[in-house]
């Protein structure tokens, strides 16, 4: 509703974090000019924008623990199309086809506590995209969302503390549980995540998953 979208933009104007022009929370141009992220180590691991990039530390701060849920749209658009192109090479060589759509759960404790899961956020936007989107293949149907496979039973400290490697795998280590193990079986996965810096979440989820019977697994994330 574009003329609904002005008037609200009368009442509560929109500004750039980056440059402050009026309209997006974070404007085209700052996109386009944000770094992109240096591989992780991980080939199945593709993150988009280098996370010390201080726009992109701040909107994900945002997004994460200030409920400026409008960014999730944001970058569910950008990592759409990270996900096309990955996917029109992998669906021809690893035949990466209906491919479910996972994001990284958070206990139930801090989703309480936070009213949402961020990653959660991003893969409904995702799902949205694929309804919409004039890219998007004939049928609409690359993922499903599911929401009910993975979870965290276990609360553990803020991987963003912990600042050694070793200590932020022990932290993550069995943290992760699977229901409904059926609905994996021999199914494509992605892993949707904020951020990755060492990989540990994410290594961990694709343990748990692959051990109770998912096929491929790879994961997007805003940063690293
Ligand atoms: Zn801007």
């Amino acid at each position: 509703m574009p003329f609904l979208n002005t008037i609200l933009n009368i009442i509560f104007p929109v500004n750039c974090l980056s440059c402050g022009k009026a309209g997006e929370d974070l404007c085209i141009v700052c996109l386009s000019e944000t770094p992109s992220a240096e591989r992780e180590t991980a080939k199945w691991i593709f993150p988009i924008y280098d996370y010390r990039h201080p726009p992109i530390k701040k909107a994900l701060w945002l997004l994460k623990y200030n409920g400026k849920k409008r960014l999730a749209k944001i970058f569910a658009e950008i990592i759409y199309y990270k996900i096309l192109e990955e996917l029109s090479e992998l669906s021809i060589m690893e035949n990466f086809n209906d491919a479910i759509l996972i994001p990284i759960p958070l206990s139930a404790k801090r989703y309480r506590e936070r009213g949402y899961n961020q990653a959660e956020l991003i893969c409904k936007e995702l799902i949205h995209l694929s309804k919409t989107n004039h890219l998007s293949p004939p049928s609409g149907e690359i993922f499903t969302l599911r929401n009910d496979i993975l979870i965290k039973p276990k609360e553990t400290e803020h991987q963003a503390r912990i600042h050694n490697r070793a200590e932020r795998l022990k932290n993550i280590i069995g943290s992760f549980a699977v229901k409904n193990p059926e609905l994996l079986q021999r199914k494509n996965i992605i892993l949707i995540d904020d951020i990755t810096t060492t990989g540990a979440t994410l290594s961990e989820a694709k343990k748990i998953l692959k051990q109770y019977g998912a096929r491929k697994i790879i994961a997007f994330t805003v940063a690293h």
